[in-house]
Order: C-alpha cells, then structure tokens, then sequence
C-alpha cells in the first residue's frame, strides 16, 4: 500500500457508511501499520479505513510532536459522546488534493471508542486532535470536509471537485454526482 492507493473524491467507497470492526486481530494491526506508512508517506495527519477503500469503521492518526516521531493513534467504532463549543480551522483531505477551506467543528468532544485490542476506551480531546478525529470519523460516515462548507463555498470549488472525480474515471460518475448533488 501506497500513498498512489489512497481513494480519491469521486470514489464510491468514500460515501458509504462503514461497518464497525468486530475483528480485532492479527490482521486488522498490519493494516493499521500499513495505514500509518501510506498516511505519513502522504504526508497526513490522519487516515480513515474507507480511504484505502476498505469499508470498515477505525482510522489512524499522527499527531505531530515536537522533536519526537508523531504519536500513533488507533480508533475503531468511534462514537462521539458529548461536544462542546465551536470554531472554524482549515482543513485539507488526502482524498482531494488541492482543496483547502475551513471548516466550522465543535472544539471539544468526549468520545468512546475501541483501541486496537478492542478494549472500550474514552477519550476527551481538543484543539488539533479534536479537528483530526472529526474529520476523520466523517470519513466513517460517508462524509467529506466539502460537504460542510456553505452553500457558496461549494460552489466555488464545484469545478474543482468534478475535476477529480472525472481524473478517477469512474463511468458511475454521473449517478454519483446526481446523488450527492455536486
Ligand atoms: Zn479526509
């Protein structure tokens, strides 16, 4: 897995809602270890399953640290509990290179999740993590930072998106783009 294999705006996999991870095996960590390599090598801070086109509920992320290797985060099942507060920060996506707005978010959320063993874990975050796992969750959900965005904002970047996911090839594009109105 490369950062070449990361799916990109006009893929179908990337709106559907993912099944939760009931598996918590061998196998499921060299995916997530894999995750990391194509998520760091593209230069992310964060990476959902759905965006290596597996339609499965958990994400990684890497939180930058000073003078440090970032710190490997593990989420699977996330739920979000409880949010508080909003703010606006530009985000960006490895699936649509090129696009950057920002969007509004709660700045505080208290989340359940489950870790890499399966174990049920809580979590309260803010500031840059918060952002990440938000944005990341949305991926669980068939959602992209664009579809937050106003009305306008959209509009502007309609070209731009269509462009995208025309480059994939994708001969469902029509009924894609008709079903998510883009
Ligand atoms: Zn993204």
């Amino acid at each position: 897995m490369s950062a070449n294999d990361i799916c990109i705006y006009g893929d179908l996999v990337l709106r559907q809602k993912a099944f939760p991870v009931v598996k918590f095996d061998e196998e499921l960590k060299q995916v997530a270890d894999q995750m990391f390599d194509t998520m760091f090598e593209a230069d992310g801070i964060g990476l959902a399953a759905p965006q290596i086109n597996i339609s499965k509920a958990f994400l990684v992320i890497g939180m930058p640290r000073e003078d440090q290797e970032p710190e490997r985060l593990f989420f699977a099942n996330p739920e979000i509990l409880e949010t508080r507060g909003e703010i606006g920060m530009e985000e960006g996506c490895l699936s649509i290179p090129g696009v950057r707005d920002e969007v509004m978010r709660p700045e505080w959320i208290r989340l359940r999740y489950q870790d890499i063993k399966g174990q049920t874990q809580e979590l309260e975050a803010d500031g840059l993590l918060v952002r990440v796992l938000q944005h990341e969750i949305d991926h669980l959900n068939g959602i992209l930072f664009t579809d937050r965005l106003s009305p306008a904002k959209r509009g502007l970047l309609k070209s731009a998106l269509e462009k995208l996911a025309k480059s994939k090839g994708d001969k469902r594009f029509s009924d894609y783009a008709e079903k998510f109105d883009l």
